[in-house]
């Protein structure tokens, strides 16, 4: 992203606002907005696992984990896959589809095509080439191609009822089309008093994704005055629910340290931010674990949890959480 527009969406964030910067370029020039009413996120995980799905593990093990990938609230999905189709319910039109990133765990021209929604959103640096990749998708199936929607970090859009921020991921595909490097995601859903960060796949939460959602610790609610406010910094705001990744099962000590995390940094970074106050869930709402790697990818839930501490519980396939 060029400079100019990333402090336009820094600023936006700040105000809580979002849309299109007018010829003058000023932060007054985009128009609010405002976070959906309603109470709770329903989040259907239709996969829960990282890459390498193959259809006969099902057979094999009820408890093998699809590739991850969630519905919310029964009309938005986040990453899709040709093995969630199955665990789609039944009679299910999802409308849109948000993408991380393209790594082919998360992203398939041809199952976004199938899945019938009619918007697709990815990060700007690989739109044009997501366009292409479903363009021709849909030509192969004979089928329509959802609109592809650029996102720039920062910027909240709003989608059937539900407020997206995508904010960058510490994760990489090292992919360039047309001259710019792909970014990757991570999306805090809002709708109501819910705030939902979603974070797969990553290593731990970057400084620019903790500032832009507002639970960066070292911004407090003592410390942040007019003069914070004046500069391209975000009002603290804490999130309300957490999904995180644990690729790398109980260890951080793993080859995929640099791009995913372990249950360590998982229940590191919710310890933090439960100790200053930038992590608040309602009573007895557990922490969701996803994206698991080889070692817990075909235990069942209630064996992976008793390998866990506190709030953290595992996702499986097919689990629905309200989030508030
Ligand atoms: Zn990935």
């Amino acid at each position: 992203m060029r400079r100019r527009e990333f402090v336009f969406s820094g600023l936006l964030a700040a105000a809580g606002t979002a849309g299109r910067a007018t010829a003058s370029g000023t932060a007054a020039a985009f128009e609010p907005v405002p976070i959906p009413e309603g109470d709770g996120i329903r989040t259907l995980f239709l996969g829960s696992g990282a890459s390498g799905w193959n259809p006969e593990f099902a057979t094999k093990n009820p408890h093998m984990r699809r590739q991850s990938s969630v519905l919310l609230d029964g009309r938005v999905l986040i990453d899709f896959t040709s093995c969630g189709f199955d665990k789609l319910p039944e009679g299910c039109r999802p409308e849109a589809l948000f993408q991380t990133h393209s790594h082919a765990d998360h992203y398939s021209p041809s199952a976004a095509v199938k899945s019938g929604v009619a918007r697709m959103y990815v990060h700007e640096t690989w739109a044009a080439s997501a366009r292409r990749q479903v363009a021709a998708a849909a030509e192969k199936l004979g089928m329509r191609a959802p609109e592809v929607i650029p996102l720039s970090f920062g910027t909240r859009v709003v989608e059937c009822g539900l407020a997206f921020t995508a904010v960058p991921a510490n994760h990489s595909t090292s992919r360039v089309t047309d001259g710019e490097l792909e970014r990757t995601c991570l999306y805090l859903v809002e709708k109501g008093a819910a705030r939902l960060l979603y974070a797969t796949d990553t290593a731990g939460i970057p400084g620019d994704s903790a500032r832009m959602i507002g639970i960066d610790p070292h911004i407090n609610d003592e410390n942040f005055g007019e003069r914070l406010a004046s500069r391209f910094v975000h009002r603290p705001q804490a999130i309300t629910a957490l999904v995180m990744e644990a690729t790398d099962g109980d260890s951080d000590e793993d080859f995929r340290m640099f791009v995913h995390s372990g249950v360590p940094t998982v229940a590191r970074t919710v310890r933090m931010l439960a100790k200053h106050k930038r992590y608040l869930p309602p009573e007895g709402q557990k922490v969701y674990l996803t994206h698991f790697g080889i070692k817990y990818r075909g235990m069942p839930a209630e064996e992976v949890n008793k390998c866990l501490p506190e709030p953290l519980s595992a996702a499986y396939d097919g689990l629905e959480v309200v989030f508030r």
